[in-house]
């Protein structure tokens, strides 16, 4: 009996170590990662570079309070300052709370400027944006909501109509918030011109567009953050997952516009952005932004792409869509998704599930074309397997 809250449904399964793109258990079963620790190990297991930046800063100093100069955190802002659309920083410990300042954010702006009912933000079927109280209203799940109270200051429309959008604003819209690519409601990438039509919206109403980058930026798509393939810029982004390689981290990046009405006293974390996590942050960064590697990210989602689609072909009865973009890719198959995650645990590939049925692979951004065939191969022999058990139970 685990003395944990029963809030996950836990496979067994306990890895004691991590290679590469593979994990092993304590009897040396590897297995190959196409999960990253969801959207988080993008670069794999025990890189020597930031291995050794996070062993150098721990024998210097793990923790300073905000209270005074982080040097290795103002080093990782100017760095993502000088490599995106934004202007100022706020680190935090995760992903909601990148969303929870992003959303203060935007809610602070207009309080700013003497509109203090503009408060709502519009959000969109199958969204996710984490598991605290602003950001499950955000995302108006009910699955994750219920039992939990009331949250204000939402609304939501499903994806895809620009009209529909345009429908709910009124005088109380704060925001549009969106993942460019959601990930946990089932893979989908949403076109260029979508996003260029809510950021049109935005301009027209005066709205502020948000951003949810927390699984598909850093590197995953192929660019450094998704909104770079639209060329449509946000007010405000929310990152977290990779941008820590496995410590906790998250950062809100927004304009100067926007981050001036942060002022002392608006917000704060004891943790975000210590010296420890950015420090580690600086060494993800140095390889993610190291020259051909999100280019190869790029490469390896197409190749990604083009052997789902072989295999959608070969097994048109068990998958019905391919999606995604880049290194985040999803398959909507007709076998239960959850079923099919343990099928492929099975046969050591690790996988996850994501709403809609859909099976998602992501694997850490140093994948190789190997890996891509291996894990391909795996996913064909499981489908050729389900096949023989059908006809088997036919006879
Ligand atoms: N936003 C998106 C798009 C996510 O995928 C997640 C987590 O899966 C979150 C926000 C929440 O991040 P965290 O679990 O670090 O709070």
């Amino acid at each position: 009996m685990s003395a944990l809250f029963g809030t996950y449904a836990r496979s067994e399964l306990a890895f004691v170590r991590g290679e590469g793109m593979r994990l092993f258990t304590e009897d040396g079963t590897a297995y190959l990662d196409f999960a990253s620790g969801i959207a988080v190990n993008a670069l794999g297991y025990g890189d020597q570079h930031v291995t050794d930046t996070l062993k150098a800063q721990a024998d210097k100093v793990w923790h300073v309070s905000n209270l005074f100069t982080i040097p290795e955190q103002e080093k990782l802002a100017q760095r993502l300052v000088d490599a995106t659309f934004a202007d100022a920083v706020f680190f935090t410990n995760s992903g909601a709370e990148a969303l929870e300042c992003a959303i203060k954010t935007a809610r602070r702006y207009f309080w700013d400027k003497g509109e203090k009912q503009r408060i709502d933000i519009i959000g969109f079927t199958g969204s996710f944006h984490g598991r605290t109280i602003a950001t499950l209203g955000a995302a108006g799940n009910a699955a994750y909501t219920e039992g939990f109270g009331p949250m204000p200051g939402y609304k939501h429309v499903h994806p895809g109509d620009l009209a529909a959008v345009e429908a709910v604003i009124d005088g109380n819209t704060a925001a549009i918030l969106i993942e460019p690519v959601q990930g946990e409601g089932g893979v989908t990438a949403f076109s260029d011109a979508y996003l260029k039509g809510l950021r049109e919206l935005c301009d027209k109403y005066g709205l502020l567009l948000i951003y949810d980058e927390v699984q598909c930026g850093y590197g995953r798509t192929g660019k450094f953050f998704a909104y770079e393939w639209s060329g449509v810029a946000p007010d405000i982004l929310a990152v977290a997952k990779a941008i820590g390689g496995g410590f906790p981290l998250g950062a809100c990046l927004a304009t100067a516009e926007v981050a001036r009405v942060m002022v002392p006293g608006t917000h704060g974390s004891t943790y975000g952005g210590n010296p420890l996590a950015c420090a580690v942050g600086n060494a993800v960064l140095d390889r993610i932004l190291a020259p051909g590697f999100i280019e190869h990210v790029e490469q390896m989602g197409k190749l990604l792409a083009y052997e789902l689609q072989q295999l959608m072909q070969k097994y048109p009865g068990y998958i019905t869509d391919v999606r995604g973009k880049g290194l985040l890719a999803g398959i909507k198959i007709t076998p239960p998704v959850r079923a099919f995650v343990e099928r492929l645990r099975d046969h050591k590939l690790l996988t996850v599930a994501a709403g809609d049925n859909v099976l998602r692979l992501l694997p850490p951004l140093i994948a190789t074309e190997a890996d891509i065939r291996e894990a391909t191969g795996i996913l064909a022999a499981a489908f050729a397997e389900l096949d023989a058990e059908a006809s088997s139970a036919a006879q």
